[in-house]
């Protein structure tokens, strides 16, 4: 079939339209091979093409198969707080009917497996009932970004939600970015005048679908520990701006908006004391409304209180990234409107770390450059202000005091390795085959014991046994006194 002769629904107008387009992005492919080119990677939807076999087939529009987290939900009223903001505040919970609205049936129908049709597959198929993708979840290499920072202020307005990242984009990280979602590829047979085509669908659905840890308590128990030890957790540093974090206004009327400011130095006893307070807070579970304020908006620490610390206790690896600061904020350079240093933020979440995370193994920091130093631009009374010098001081000792940590990976914004970082990533390398060489002869030992144990046990029955017979053959010949 001549593909130029296809039967189209669009007119002829669009149709040059698109060829100039085409030609213009393609122009050294032949002009149909070019319209083609330009069609797929616009994706347009409508224009009858031809396979390599000689198969029509055509894009039709894409399918949004999840629902918006961020969309408010019903019952909300607006309210004026402080500073003569506009909040949205409503009396109760989001009911579970509204949580559990069940998609389109005709929507499900399109994208249902063949073997929902009562689950009829045998117990060794791959897609049995009992092989929930869970923990096949395709993040081997991306890592799940939480937003559990909320806001019912109506210009950020936001609820829980995350994002899913691969390697580091320090940029836009407002958390209405719906990049949570995977995309796959729907095959649809259809019929017209001209015989059969396939219509090509693109399916946005969630990459992790945590709904299923609601079926039952068997699935929620082994679904929670592939979700929170499979996977590894990004977060930035914390940005104090009052858009960054926002406020709240309760139904009481009053507006929660804590200082964000973290405690430092870390290495003050008082300070420490604080960031005690702060551990307590989180393992105690004490109510969101009256977190300090540099947990309260602090991604991570915000994060380990939502999850409660049995969850946090499952997490296995972490990825962290920041601007190593070396500029005084404020004034024209930055308007103090800079996300917390790298640095502070690590010397406050190590302590942390240790009472909270004691099976994290693996860590890894994008630290990035400070693009606002000059001159009368330093920290002063610090260590020098060079990057390097900075971060150095937090890998030759605070990070050695993380009690679990295997694997340390120190990378600048753009992924690279920072060589000054590896005599520390050795330092960990090594740590961890001492731990493991030691638990090997630990459990050497203790087979060892085992083993001399059973054996004892053995050569003692055998005596016991033997002496029962001793008694039985002298009693037998009347020589009891020979035995005494
Ligand atoms: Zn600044």
């Amino acid at each position: 079939m001549d593909p130029n002769q296809l039967k189209q629904t669009w007119d002829a107008e669009t149709i040059e339209l698109w060829k100039s387009g085409a030609y213009l992005k393609f122009p050294y492919l032949e002009p149909y091979q070019a319209l083609v080119a330009y069609l797929q990677s616009q994706r347009a939807k409508g224009y009858f093409i031809l396979n390599e076999d000689g198969e029509r087939y055509v894009w039709c529009k894409e399918l949004d198969y999840y629902k918006d987290k961020n969309e408010r939900g019903p019952g909300y009223f607006p309210e004026t707080g402080q500073d003569n903001r506009r909040f949205y505040l409503r009396k109760g919970k989001v009911p579970m009917r509204y949580i559990d609205r069940p998609k389109e049936r005709s929507l499900s129908a399109m994208i249902a497996h063949p073997s929902e049709r009562q689950w009829n597959l045998p117990k060794y198929h791959k897609r049995h009932f009992m092989k929930l993708p869970l923990g096949d979840c395709p993040l081997s290499s991306a890592a799940i970004q939480p937003f559990t920072v909320t806001s019912n202020w109506k210009t950020e307005w936001r609820t829980q939600r995350h994002r899913i990242r691969e390697g580091n984009d320090m940029s836009d990280h407002h958390p209405s970015f719906t990049t949570h979602l995977c995309s796959f590829l729907i095959f649809t047979k259809c019929h017209d005048e001209d015989g059969e085509y396939t219509e090509y669908q693109k399916l946005n659905r969630a990459a992790i679908d945590a709904t299923c840890l609601r079926t039952c308590k068997n699935f929620h128990d082994i679904g929670t520990q592939k979700l929170y030890s499979n996977n590894t957790f990004y977060f930035l540093m914390c940005d104090g701006t009052i858009h960054r974090s926002p406020p709240t206004l309760l139904l009481n009327g009053t507006t929660v908006r804590p200082n964000p400011a973290k405690p430092r130095p870390a290495s003050d006893s008082q300070i420490l004391q604080t960031i005690q307070t702060g551990i307590s807070e989180i393992q105690n579970q004490i109510d969101y409304t009256s977190l300090s304020g540099w947990v309260y908006y602090d991604p991570f620490l915000q994060f380990l209180h939502s999850i409660r610390p049995k969850k946090s206790s499952l997490i296995k690896s972490l990825k962290f990234s920041g601007i190593v600061k070396l500029h005084i904020c404020g004034g024209d350079r930055c308007r103090s409107k800079c996300a917390d240093d790298l640095i502070a933020s690590l010397e406050v979440y190590i302590p942390i770390i240790n009472s909270l995370l004691p099976n994290l193994t693996k860590v890894t920091l994008y630290a990035a450059r400070d693009q606002l130093t000059g001159p009368g631009s330093h920290i002063t009374g610090e260590t020098p202000p060079i990057s390097e010098d900075r971060l150095l001081h937090l890998l030759e000792k605070e990070i050695r005091t993380t009690c679990s940590l295997n694997v340390l990976e120190v990378l600048d914004a753009e992924g690279v390795k920072l060589a000054f970082a590896e005599p520390t990533v050795m330092w960990f390398k090594e740590r961890a085959a001492k731990r493991a060489q030691e638990r090997f002869l630990a459990n050497l030992a203790e087979q060892k014991a085992a083993t001399s144990a059973i054996a004892f046990a053995t050569f003692a029955e055998a005596l016991v046994t033997s002496e029962r017979l001793a008694r039985q053959f002298f009693h037998k010949h009347n020589l009891n006194e020979v035995i005494g």
